[in-house]
């Protein structure tokens, strides 16, 4: 099986994002961790794609490393924001060859000097998911902020713009969140709107203070104050804040499951021990999650 919609179909997922490494040491880190969480059979796994089209050549390398050696479908994500029709329309031909089904399609982030021109035909995500409809070959994922986007000024219109992208798109994954009330609001508005494309919750294990709060920051997440008291007092001690890190993830993940999230995607950060923990608490969780179609 390796459209992800259809897998989606047939019952709730695992899975876990990665991003590339810079070096030859994160490679090999990045090879063992994989190894190890191909053990808790994950439904597909996705690389990410710098939104310059910085890390263009390391997602392709990546893509067709894992999928010689793993036959689970493998997602690049794709960003169009500095990208021409003609440059993503090579992509794709390169991805077809390589027997990629599915793509995440997203807008990425503009570059934070703002005195650096950005060219491209793409304004939104949704003009990515526009072009890559052409493409009949592609399952289309889109990412939702659930917290809504931090660039937008209004609530409803953001959510008004995501569920039209959700709602052209064949699944979607969500920025990180700590309240299972974000992704129940979020999903009940589209349900009410009668959008019926699946929406797998992204889990963000958090082991680091400093880096939690600069990425929440970045995607406008609100970190429970119980959470940076927790990790706080762990500070010195690794140990410690990977058992936080598991056992927030698992209550979190155990909660949206319970309200029907058709799965569970892992933003691994390329590490093998914790998003392992997870995927291995909340394994009779995922089996036993309540039929979400
Ligand atoms: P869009 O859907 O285009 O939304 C961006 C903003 O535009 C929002 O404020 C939205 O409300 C607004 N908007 C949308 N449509 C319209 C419209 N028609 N009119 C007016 N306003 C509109 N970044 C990377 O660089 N590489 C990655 O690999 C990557 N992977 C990610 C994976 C996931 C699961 C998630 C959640 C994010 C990922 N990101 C990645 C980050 C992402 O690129 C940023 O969050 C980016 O700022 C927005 O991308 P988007 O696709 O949601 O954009």
């Amino acid at each position: 099986m390796t459209i992800i919609s259809e897998r989606l179909n047939q019952g709730t997922t695992l899975s876990f994002e990665f991003f590339t490494p810079k070096d030859a040491a994160g490679q090999d880190r990045l090879d063992q961790n994989i190894e190890h969480l191909m053990n808790f059979s994950p439904d597909f796994l996705s690389i990410t794609y710098g939104a310059a089209g910085t890390s263009r050549a390391r997602t392709i390398g990546w893509v067709e490393r894992l999928s010689t050696r793993y036959s689970v479908p493998i997602m690049p994500h794709l960003t169009c924001i500095s990208h021409t029709k003609s440059e993503i329309n090579s992509l794709l031909d390169i991805y077809k060859l390589v027997g990629v089904k599915n793509l995440l399609c997203l807008r990425g982030d503009k570059p934070s000097d703002s005195s650096l021109a950005i060219t491209s035909d793409f304004t939104y995500a949704s003009d990515l998911v526009t072009t890559v409809r052409h493409h009949s070959e592609f399952d289309i994922g889109v990412a939702v902020h659930t917290e809504g986007h931090p660039e937008s000024a209004n609530t409803e219109t953001d959510l008004l713009h995501q569920s039209a992208k959700v709602a052209a798109a064949d699944f979607a994954i969500t920025q990180f969140f700590y309240e299972s009330e974000h992704y129940e609001k979020f999903t009940e508005y589209l349900y009410k709107r009668g959008i019926r494309t699946p929406v797998l919750p992204g889990i963000m294990p958090a082991t680091n203070l400093d880096s939690l709060q600069r990425m929440s920051n970045l995607a406008g997440i609100k970190v429970p104050p119980k959470l940076i008291k927790q990790l706080q007092k762990a500070d010195s001690s690794l140990k410690d804040r990977q058992k936080i890190a598991i056992e927030t993830s698992v209550e979190l993940s155990e909660k949206l499951l319970d309200v029907g999230a058709p799965g569970i995607h892992i933003y691994t950060l390329n590490s093998g021990i914790v998003p392992g923990k997870i995927s291995q608490a909340i394994e009779p969780a995922i089996h036993s999650a309540p039929d979400h179609n």
